[in-house]
This record gives C-alpha cells, structure tokens and sequence, in this order.
C-alpha cells in the first residue's frame, strides 16, 4: 500500500480565520463536517458562519407542517454543541431548489459580507439534486472572490475523490453529539452508525483507531494546485445524475 499510493495530505486548520460553511439541509453540517467544525470552533481566532440554504421540510416522504421550523430548531442544537452560534437560514424549498438570479444575489451578499478565506460546501459529485446545484453555483461563484484562499468541499450521500483528511478522533463524540439533535432526520436513517461507519473508513489513512473526514480541496491561492479540474468534477457529478436519471 505503501509503496505506490498517493494518499490523501493531511489537512492543515492552524491558519484557519473566517470560515463559511454551505449545508443544503439540517443535518448535512454534522454528516459531512461535524469534526472540522468542532475542531475549528476550539482556535479562537476562527470566525465560523453556516447558512441553511433550503427549509429542511421535504427531508421526509409526508412533511407535517412544523417540519421546518423543528429542523432548524435541532440544527440550532447541533450547531451549539459544535460551538457555532452563528446560523443563517435561506429557507428555500427543500427537494425543489432551483437557480435563480435571486439565489445568486444573496449568495454574493454573503460572501462579501462575511469575507471567508475558507468555504465549506458539499461535493460537487452527490445523488442530491440541492446538493449539487448549491455546489455548482456557490463554487463558481467563490472562484470571483480574491480573499477566498480554499474551497472544501465534504461528503454527504456520495464520497469525495478526497485530496485531504483531518484526523477527528478528538472531537468524534462531540460529532456524534450533534449529529444526534437531528431527531426528525434519524427517524429515517441510522446516521450515527453510517457516519460513523465512513469516518472510521476515512481513518484508514491516518493509522489505528483514528477517525478522519475526507475532502476534496480546491486551492485557490497555491499556483502549484491553480489547475486542480474544478470543472471535471462538476461535470462527472452532473454525469452520475443524468446516469441514474436514465436508467
Ligand atoms: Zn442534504
């Protein structure tokens, strides 16, 4: 194993300050990102943002009418068990997001209000179609602004191509905390089993008994990794939706 492969880095937060994060739902902070978030919430020179893009409502077959609102209210919890108190909700329709100008401008107000030098958004190859679109346009849209130095993208119903990992073993009962609030999401899945499950997958590259998240990292201030083929994967993860669309 040792000998030919090309591992994922080590991903590096010591330098981390204004960091905003993407979470097309309730829930996808904690899956795909619970640990790093823990982890920079404890450097007190970070700042940390999160914005819920869609109401959380259709993350079930039949939503009953409080169904957003509880979302958001466990979300809440989670955050604060992270140490993130710092939530912004977009509330648009869960399931039925589509792009439009609107979109766009409020994401381009955040990102010049909050000035992040690190975003965190889902991958652009996911099963889901929020996921996806909120990929492609906020990714492209990150590209336009000067300060951002890094787009990390973590995994939620697919796993990345990782090009980093961060050890979270410290922090993985604190993930597991939060992921826990999502009460109104476990009803459908055993998330503490799977997510656990992937980042003890994720910890293989780290040694024994280590838990890790994976990312895909995008630098944008590292001319060695300028080229990095944003668009290849972007157009890969549009390819497995048409793929499983037409089958
Ligand atoms: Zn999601």
């Amino acid at each position: 194993m040792q000998a030919e492969a090309s591992l994922p880095l080590n991903l590096d937060i010591a330098d981390a300050s204004e960091v905003l994060v993407f979470a097309p739902h309730p829930d996808d902070e904690c899956i795909g990102c619970g640990g790093i978030l823990a982890l920079l919430a404890k450097q007190s020179t970070v700042n940390i943002k999160v914005v819920l893009i869609t109401n959380g409502d259709g993350g079930v077959n039949s939503p009953e009418p409080d169904m957003g609102p509880r979302r958001e209210n466990e979300m809440r919890k989670a955050l604060s068990i992270l140490g993130i108190e710092q939530l912004e909700c977009l509330r648009y329709p869960d399931g039925r997001f589509e792009l439009n100008n609107e979109f766009i401008n409020r994401i381009e107000s955040i990102l010049i209000s909050f000035n992040p030098k690190w975003v965190l958004l889902p991958s652009p190859i996911d099963y889901h179609k929020d996921h996806l679109l909120s990929s492609n346009v906020i990714s492209s849209q990150c590209l336009n602004h000067q300060n951002i130095e890094k787009l990390i993208f973590y995994e939620t119903w697919c796993p990345v191509p990782a090009t980093h990992t961060l050890d979270i073993t410290d922090v993985m009962n604190v993930k597991i905390k939060a992921l826990q609030q999502h009460e109104s999401a476990m009803k459908y899945g055993d998330y503490v089993r799977c997510i656990s499950a992937l980042n003890t997958y994720r910890g293989l590259y780290l040694g024994f008994d280590r838990y890790a998240e994976a990312f895909l990292v995008h630098q944008l201030k590292d001319s060695k990794r300028s080229e990095f083929p944003l668009t290849k994967f972007i157009e890969l993860g549009i390819y497995l939706k048409n793929l499983l669309a037409s089958t």
